[in-house]
């Protein structure tokens, strides 16, 4: 099969640990690394190339716009577009795509400036434009959302013969010394946390104030930690595709110190998305002013130690016999950040997006269309995470 030229888009942490990721590879004939900053594709180009000898190009790109986006895929002649800028990309780059017949892949659900609480709708309802175009599109291809729905797909396909309730549960063990940090895009990241928490239960949606529900939950190999449901948008397409399930959580923990620095800035008014006049003529939202003063979440690698630990658990019957299993991944930030200068939060999302171009690209996972990873067998998959550093352990629990 001939070798596919890859488009990344972006160059945040989750682009870099792609490129190494893809350069590693050696899977594709061409990666272009694009961004709207030229400058840092070119010191991740520059990077991969002294660690891995492999030539990235690089390019200017604004992929809010659709003209652009249509422009650097022709020139380059891309097979396979992979998006992690930021959600608000999502839309002018698929269209770019379907324009020119381009594969697609992302991580996280399209949103607009406007409004933090979006759906696949608008995502979804392109699927007939990439059929017309003979393209593909696979969305949420990161952590979570991505392996954390292919988790429920393999619990669904091969552990259990019923499955009954799923619940996710995400917790960053690290430390990066800073008093508060966003470990991705701030205004993405406390945009999500804002929202009212959300989950499915016997056959409806139930909605919670923010951090209603708070749990002590037992992470395998690092202990105990609370834990806040709160919606997250795998849980939308997962109910979609196992329309039997009977509940569906996703929760995230948090750390005393992290919830009085949210608490207070929430208090005074900073994550509100509504621009204000600070001078005469120059208007900026309170959270797009507070996500310009945190860190820039890839400062945070010069300190960060400890580990993430993501993962799924999956109730259900065997054989008529009621069996839960947790299946989950421990990163060790260190370990990312010797390989790719980026912590666990962006390698644990560029690792499954490279691995979804690659099956894209070998046509092991291709169906033209809009899809879900869980519409995929996840065996696969699974296999490139234990090749690729992020093993999968499945454990039987009470
Ligand atoms: P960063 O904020 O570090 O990087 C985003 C990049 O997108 C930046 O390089 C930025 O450019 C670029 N960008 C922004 N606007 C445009 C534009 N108009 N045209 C071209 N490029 C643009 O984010 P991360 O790398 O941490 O995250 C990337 C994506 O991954 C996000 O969508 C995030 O939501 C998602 N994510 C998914 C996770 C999952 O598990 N599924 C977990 C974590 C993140 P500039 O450098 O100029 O600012």
């Amino acid at each position: 099969m001939d070798k596919k030229n890859l488009l990344i888009v972006g160059a945040g942490g989750v682009a870099r640990v792609a490129t190494f990721k893809g350069a590693q590879s050696g899977e594709f004939k061409k990666i272009v690394l694009a961004s709207r900053t030229k400058s840092k594709c070119d010191e991740i180009a520059r990077d991969v190339k002294e660690k891995l000898g492999v030539e990235i190009e690089t390019a200017q790109l604004d992929a809010n716009r659709k003209e652009n986006v249509v422009e650097i895929i022709k020139k380059y002649q891309i097979d396979i577009v992979s998006n992690l800028a930021l959600p608000y990309q999502n839309l002018p780059i698929m269209h770019g795509c379907i324009e020119t017949g381009t594969d697609y892949l992302d991580t996280a659900l399209a949103e607009t400036e406007d409004n933090p609480d979006t759906y696949y709708d608008l995502q979804w309802a392109l699927d007939e434009e990439f059929k017309k175009a003979g393209a593909m599109a696979l969305l949420g291809c990161g952590f979570d959302p991505g392996v954390t729905s292919i988790m429920v797909k393999y619990a669904g396909e091969y552990l259990l013969d019923e499955l009954e309730e799923v619940d996710i549960y995400d917790c960053n063990f690290g430390e990066h010394g800073r008093p508060f940090a966003t470990n991705f895009d701030p205004e993405i990241n406390l945009r999500e946390l804002n929202l009212p928490g959300k989950y499915w239960e016997n056959g409806e949606w139930k909605v919670t104030k923010p951090f209603e529900i708070q749990v002590k939950h037992n992470y395998p190999e690092c202990g105990e930690a609370t834990s806040i449901l709160i919606w997250h948008e795998e849980l939308e397409s997962i109910v979609k595709h196992f329309p039997n399930l009977k509940r569906a959580r996703f929760f995230m923990c948090f750390s005393d110190r992290y919830l009085y620095h949210f608490n207070a800035l929430k208090n005074v008014g900073m994550f509100s998305i509504e621009p204000i006049e600070v001078c005469p003529g120059c208007k900026i939202s309170p959270l797009q002013f507070l996500a310009k003063v945190l860190p820039d979440p890839q400062e945070l690698v010069k300190n960060y130690t400890g580990v993430t630990n993501i993962g799924v658990i999956a109730r259900g019957y065997k054989n008529g016999k009621r069996k839960s299993y947790y299946l989950y991944n421990i990163c060790d930030h260190q370990k990312a950040i010797g390989e790719t200068g980026a912590h666990c939060v962006s390698y644990t999302t560029g690792v499954p997006a490279n691995i979804g171009v690659k099956l894209m690209a070998r046509g092991v996972w291709y169906k033209p269309g809009v899809h879900n990873v869980e519409e995929f067998d996840p065996k696969p998959f699974f296999e490139e995470m234990e090749r690729d550093g992020l093993p999968i352990n499945i454990v039987e629990i009470e």
